[in-house]
């Protein structure tokens, strides 16, 4: 059976904050509860209140000597009707309705899209849905001044609701004014993680990247395409290639797309990011009727045990934490779901049913080593010394059997793989020398909670230290018990 990291588990809880959970004392709780990294979702609430949450989110590090990641999410090019006159209108099923540029409120006839991208882009037989897909829209005639339409499923609409275009390539750009203001906001708070909505190629994960760069010239920040676009599935290995990480979108991906079209592709979308050694976050509508009530449905434990089995980094709460009723309860349980799915003696193999063959590399190979080294002898951790987190992100691909302690001088690092699969990280002064290297290992296994007296560690490094790329050394050392001391890391 496989060795558990102090959380007892290997993949990671991403808990969405809102009002339900900005306050210090509830993040506290989540974070006690399991939350591993925090999601501020930019589509709502103030720069105020989110710099408040991002204060108390670094104040809980301190206090557990734990990093945390913060993921900004940028809400993209989200489309939205205008309004209408009474704040709301029904559209009758199979009836007409017309969207145009007049901004004037909008009637059960008409409304104003206040998006002239797509005048002139759309064409006959396209589908427009509205209010997550609730309303149904297909065009019966589009010019530059009106998208007439027939409500396949009419409903009532209301003021600024979404809408998904699923059947073009609408040429916006990815980030729109809102978002460069919350990308720089995110940046100049400390942000981890940034979030892209609605990604349709890979030119827009390049511009979020220009904006990334800091002031020294160096990216402040690591990028993740959230996939919830057909254009992004079919794009999505140049995508991967661009990212730092990728979020399955359900939510969106399931309008855009039919929702039965969703498992497949979180399988594939999970194995090419896997196989990439980036992390995968599986998102949205996870423990769902948690938003108002303390139990979960069979159908979701068991939607949340299976991005567990299918070796996901992550897995995300949305509203259950932002917004709902019992946002403790919802990481509570996401973390038992985890922990029971992962002490089944057939996890490690349901996991590793992702071949994924090691690169020609010296890195590649000595992670492989470490994952079958691990499998061959009881080991307690394995301690991955490293700079970028590169290394850390290798082994994890191998989905070893036994956690991660990874060491890291770079508070960034440390923080960044508080999203992946198997990593405890603890940011530490560097080393200079192998002799250090063992001893700091030994030292913090025990002070971390890997092992104790007689546990074998597998230390991975790259000498000389502090070299880029250079992994390139694999010892297998056994603790004593004594090497905790005091010594300030
Ligand atoms: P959202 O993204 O919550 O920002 O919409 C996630 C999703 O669409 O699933
Ligand atoms: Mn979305």
């Amino acid at each position: 059976m496989q060795k558990l990291d102090p959380r007892g588990r290997k993949v990671k809880i991403l808990a969405t904050t809102g009002p339900a959970s900005n306050s210090p004392e509830m993040l506290r709780r989540l974070f006690k509860a399991g939350a591993d990294a925090f999601r501020v979702n930019m589509s709502h609430g103030e720069h105020a209140q989110h710099a408040k949450t991002m204060a108390a989110i670094r104040e809980l590090e301190r206090e557990f000597y734990r990093p945390v990641a913060i993921l900004c999410d940028l809400q993209g090019p989200k489309l939205r009707v205008g309004s209408f006159k009474d704040g709301k209108a029904v559209i009758r099923h199979s009836g007409h309705f017309t969207l145009d540029r007049n901004p004037e409120p909008g009637d059960e006839t008409r409304v104003e899209l206040p998006h002239p991208e797509l005048f002139g882009l759309l064409e006959k037989g396209q589908r427009l849905l509205i209010n997550d897909g609730k309303i149904r829209l297909r065009v019966i005639k589009a010019d530059d001044e009106k998208i007439l339409c027939s409500a396949e499923v009419g409903g009532v609409i209301s003021d600024r609701k979404g809408v998904n275009v699923p059947d073009a390539e609408i040429p916006i750009p990815a980030l729109t004014e809102k978002d460069r203001k919350d990308l720089a906001f995110a940046m100049e708070n400390g942000a981890d993680w940034i979030g892209l909505s609605f990604v349709q190629r890979p030119e827009d994960l390049a511009e979020a990247r220009k904006l990334m760069v800091g002031p020294d010239g160096k990216p402040r920040g690591a990028l993740c395409a959230k996939i919830e676009k057909p254009m992004a599935v079919r794009r999505l290995d140049e995508l991967i290639e661009m990212s730092d990480g990728i979020m399955v979108a359900r939510g969106d991906l399931g309008v855009e797309l039919e929702p039965q079209e969703v498992p497949p592709l979180q399988k594939k979308i999970v194995n090419a990011t896997r196989l990439k050694g980036k992390p995968v976050i599986v998102a949205t509508q996870m423990l769902e009727s948690m938003i108002e009530s303390p139990a979960p449905t069979r159908a979701e434990v068991s939607d949340v045990a299976n991005a567990v089995y299918d070796g996901a980094d992550a897995v995300m709460l949305s509203a259950e934490t932002a917004a709902g009723d019992w946002p403790e309860e919802a990481v509570t349980i996401m973390h038992k779901i985890a922990v029971q799915v992962e002490q089944d003696e057939d996890y490690v193999e349901r996991v590793r049913l992702l071949d994924t063959p090691p690169d020609p590399t010296t890195a590649d190979a000595l992670s492989h080593a470490c994952m079958t080294i691990a499998d061959t002898v009881p080991i307690a951790a394995i301690t991955v010394f490293t700079g970028s987190g590169s290394t850390a992100r290798r082994v994890a691909r191998e989905r070893p059997s036994v956690p991660m302690l990874v060491l890291t001088p770079e508070m960034r690092t440390a923080r960044r793989t508080a999203l992946l699969w198997g990593a405890h990280s603890v940011a530490t002064k560097d080393i200079g020398s192998f002799e250090e290297m063992i001893a700091k290992g030994k030292r913090m296994a025990l002070r971390h909670g890997f092992g104790t007296a007689g546990s074998k560690l597998i230390a991975l490094a790259g000498v000389p230290f502090g070299t880029p790329g250079s992994t390139n050394l694999l010892h297998v050392v056994t603790l004593k018990g004594d090497e905790l001391d005091k010594r300030e890391d």
